[in-house]
């Protein structure tokens, strides 16, 4: 099996439910006849059934950006597995920078919330990646095999097809910077080696690993060309149509 190229785009908390549903739409018109390539959109929660709806019978996936570490119960404000799944999402974001720096999620609430999606038959697309003093003294490949191991390393199994891993270098989200191609494939051709370590060859020549951090339509090209890179996760540009469109493209 090839692994499959996966674009995203994470609209983070922009875009209310009419807004969404008119850049959706713009999209569905502009992306129908993309074949090769798996788009996905992560709107805010509030948006989650309409776009459920809109996407539809198109080669849109929905997406959420987030979950919560607990399957039911006394938990006022989250939103559980169960309840992503009802609204058509194929999808969760789990371990994004934000959720990790700005919300204090640890590598084993992010366990916890990769079961959890998994059990309920969503996809995880697993956030990895080090800020700039990790890369500036040379720990960046410790950290993010740190995160991969304590965050998805404790599956018996992987079916690659549950997980996709996205690699952000957090100096580079919405930051303008962007990882150089040669640095982007060197940290994919090492996750890709500890996927292979862990779970054999076959998961790890399977698995999609997505580069995100300031991707946008005049870099996306020559970041995506690299072998290790399978696709990429969008935040600021997919909130733009042209240039979310263009970044499909351009794979
Ligand atoms: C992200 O938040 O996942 C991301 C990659 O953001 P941006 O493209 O804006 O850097």
């Amino acid at each position: 099996m090839m692994n499959k190229y996966v674009i995203g785009g994470n609209w983070k908390m922009n875009l209310g439910i009419t807004q969404s549903i008119s850049t959706a739409e713009e999209m569905i018109k502009k992306l129908k006849n993309v074949k090769n390539t798996e788009i996905f959109i992560a709107p805010s929660y509030t948006s989650l059934v309409d776009l459920g709806e809109l996407f539809k019978g198109t080669n849109i996936h929905l997406a959420a950006q987030n979950m919560s570490e607990y399957d039911s119960g006394a938990y006022t404000g989250e939103v559980s597995a169960g309840m992503i799944k009802s609204t058509g999402s194929t999808y969760v974001i789990i371990g994004h920078s934000e959720r990790r720096t700005l919300f204090g999620e640890n590598n084993s609430v992010l366990s916890r919330k990769a079961h959890l999606a998994i059990e309920a038959g969503l996809k995880v697309i697993f956030c990895c990646g080090e800020v700039l003093p990790e890369r500036e003294t040379g720990k960046h490949f410790e950290v993010v095999r740190k995160q991969l191991s304590e965050g998805i390393f404790d599956f018996n199994a992987m079916a690659t097809e549950d997980i996709v891993i996205a690699y952000e270098p957090v100096w580079a989200i919405g930051t303008g910077l962007t990882a150089t191609p040669d640095q982007a494939q060197e940290m994919h051709s090492y996750i890709r080696s500890l996927i292979e370590k862990k779970y054999g060859k076959k998961v790890s020549d399977a698995m999609s690993i997505l580069y995100g951090g300031s991707c946008k339509p005049s870099n996306a090209a020559e970041i995506f060309a690299k072998p290790d890179v399978d696709g990429g996760l969008i935040g600021g540009a997919s909130l733009t149509v042209e240039d979310f469109c263009a970044i499909v493209d351009s794979v």
